[in-house]
């Protein structure tokens, strides 16, 4: 498994090139300001004690305050940590929000907690390190399987701990403690932003246009459901634990919800010679085809949106996508990244394509910042522009020195830090 920090830096250093960067802002881009590393101690529903492990990284705020996420998984270690808090400071940038970049994690597998141990592990994390955060410092907000509910304990657990209300700490909160409208689905709406100016640049039209998504979290499963709603053929979804769905005639991502829901992750989904999903009834067998062989269908748009390092130098030479939009972090390797440019795939990379979860989250905290709450109208307008003119930024400069996607985000994102950081360098 290739490391994640590792081909962060290797992305860092062929837009370095590219754009021939000042050698010491360079040597400070490659690495993070500040690594806190905890250890979490949390009293389990049996009276035991269990330390858990959890990190935060500070990679530049150069821009603004600290931003990024905080993840609950198994497979969460130090370098990937990094690597997404630097991939945080680069998409703040390309997407031209005030904002830093960082990101946290804790090693955990939070499906295994009861709801009071997961309470209890939030809370504790933020005691662990709430001096080094707040709304002015560093904002952390959801990840991989981190909630608006986690976010609401570890607000209010910092606000405990400074003494007095300071709502901006975090975002990606309820909405009634005060969480933006629309934060829920705005990294799927960001994405769905980036698929239509794509589909105006590659002349795709929705009816027409076959859609694959790797991973039906947050992200994921909105993603599906707002581009079927904009009459896209999502032809395949698959979920973490190993469920694939696949119709080539298209689904309905809420009947695969539905499904999800009341069937059992690992049944078949297709029923004898129809697929039950299936919106145009059909004859012939259904096939049955795996997560593997979902990122290698001949669809016109993959949508990696779940973990890093999906799509290598292993299986990149099968993908037969027209365009990829990551609204994972990371999912490709800088391997892949060769392979697909030759191949003449498009990528809209993660830096972009995800960028609208942090782009609501940056709403969030200026409305707490500002003491307002706007409507859902005024926030999907913002983030619209704000998209709209970045993925025209990014593709503008992508044809001006005819390179890939992702460099040119990288290229525009640190002119943006270069320029700041230069004059603290003394
Ligand atoms: N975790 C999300 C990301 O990777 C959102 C971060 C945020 O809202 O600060 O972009």
């Amino acid at each position: 498994m290739s490391n994640p920090f590792e081909n962060a830096m290797s992305q860092l250093n062929k837009a370095a090139k590219i754009m021939n960067l000042d050698k010491d802002v360079h040597e400070v881009l490659k690495q993070p300001e500040r690594v806190l590393t905890v250890s979490i101690p949390v009293k389990m529903d049996n009276g035991e004690i269990k330390i858990f492990t959890g990190y935060r990284s500070q990679y530049n705020n150069t821009l603004g305050p600290y931003k990024g996420g905080i993840r609950y998984h198994w497979n969460v270690t130090l370098d990937e940590v990094k690597a997404l808090s630097f991939w945080m400071m680069v998409k703040c940038a390309t997407v031209n929000i005030p904002m830093g970049g960082g990101k946290g994690g804790i090693i955990v597998n939070p499906k295994e907690l009861s709801i009071g141990e997961l309470e209890r592990m939030s809370r504790t994390y933020i005691q662990k390190i709430w001096r080094d955060i707040g709304s002015d410092k560093d904002v952390p907000a959801p990840d991989v399987y981190t909630t608006p509910q986690i976010m609401a304990w570890m607000r209010d657990e910092y606000e405990k701990l400074v003494g007095h209300a300071d709502p901006g700490v975090i975002t990606g909160k309820p909405i009634e403690q005060g969480g933006s409208e629309g934060r829920g689905f705005s990294t799927a709406q960001g994405g769905v932003y980036c698929v239509r100016e794509l589909a105006k640049k590659m002349n795709m039209k929705p009816e027409e246009t076959t859609v694959a998504i790797q991973g039906f979290g947050n992200a994921g499963s909105f993603m599906a459901k707002l581009l079927y709603n904009m009459g896209y053929k999502i032809v395949a979804v698959s979920d973490s634990q190993g469920g694939v769905f696949y119709d080539e005639h298209g689904l309905d991502p809420d009947k695969v919800e539905e499904i999800k829901k009341t069937g059992s992750p690992l049944a078949c989904y297709c029923l004898g010679n129809a697929c039950s999903l299936s919106e145009v009834p059909h004859e012939g067998p259904c096939k049955h085809i795996t997560n593997e062989d979902l990122l290698e269908l001949d669809v016109d748009i993959l949508v990696p949106a779940a973990l890093e390092n999906q799509i290598t130098a292993e299986n990149a030479g099968n993908i037969k996508a027209r365009a990829i939009v990551e609204l994972a972090n990371g999912p490709t390797t800088p391997e892949a990244d060769e392979i697909l440019k030759e191949k003449g795939i498009i990528i809209v990379p993660d830096v972009l394509a995800n960028a609208g979860g942090v782009t609501v989250s940056y709403f969030e905290w200026d409305q707490n910042v500002k003491g307002e709450h706007w409507t859902e109208v005024d926030v999907l307008q913002k983030l619209e522009k704000i998209m709209v003119d970045a993925f025209n930024e990014v593709w503008d400069t992508k044809e001006k020195y005819g390179i890939d996607m992702r460099t040119a985000a990288f290229v525009k994102a640190i002119e943006r830090v270069a320029q700041g950081l230069k004059k603290t360098l003394s």
